[in-house]
């Protein structure tokens, strides 16, 4: 059996991490706080085990925002890319902007994606022709 392996990072190379275990979840997330902080629709997060994911040494020049009390989002401090988010409810998790993991890689769960989250919060104008499930909440 090979061994799992993900890298990744934000745009200037700064912020680099490696992942030793497959993802339990990607969604993408249409909330209107994802959407703000990225300028993008959407927001694909995958979640990892905290203790699959480690940031190269030396190289973590992380800034956090937190856009709620529990929710905090970890941005390069060099080229501003969002590359992960702590949150307290979830202490043994690390979310990652699945869009920073290098070449397009896979997250490595059996799905391609698992959901639509906060789907009522999408722009009205954004049509999605998957057939993923689209969730009013998280789940
Ligand atoms: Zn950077
Ligand atoms: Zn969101």
């Amino acid at each position: 059996m090979s061994e799992f392996k993900l890298t990744g990072g934000c745009l200037c190379g700064n912020v680099r991490y490696t992942i030793t275990k497959p993802a339990i979840d990607t969604h993408h997330c249409h909330c209107s706080i994802c959407r703000r902080i990225t300028g993008a629709l959407f927001l694909t997060l995958s979640i990892f085990p905290r203790d699959a994911f480690t940031y190269e040494k030396g190289k973590t020049p992380l800034s956090t925002y937190s856009s709620s009390a529990k929710l905090h989002r970890n941005f390069c401090k060099n080229c501003g890319a969002h590359v992960t988010l702590d949150l307290d409810a979830y202490p043994d998790q690390i979310w990652v902007t699945t869009g920073t993991i290098d070449n397009g890689a896979h997250p490595g769960h059996p799905k391609e994606v698992y959901r639509h989250a906060f789907f009522t919060s999408k722009v009205p104008w954004l049509e999605i022709k998957d057939d993923l499930p689209k969730v009013e909440g998280f789940k």
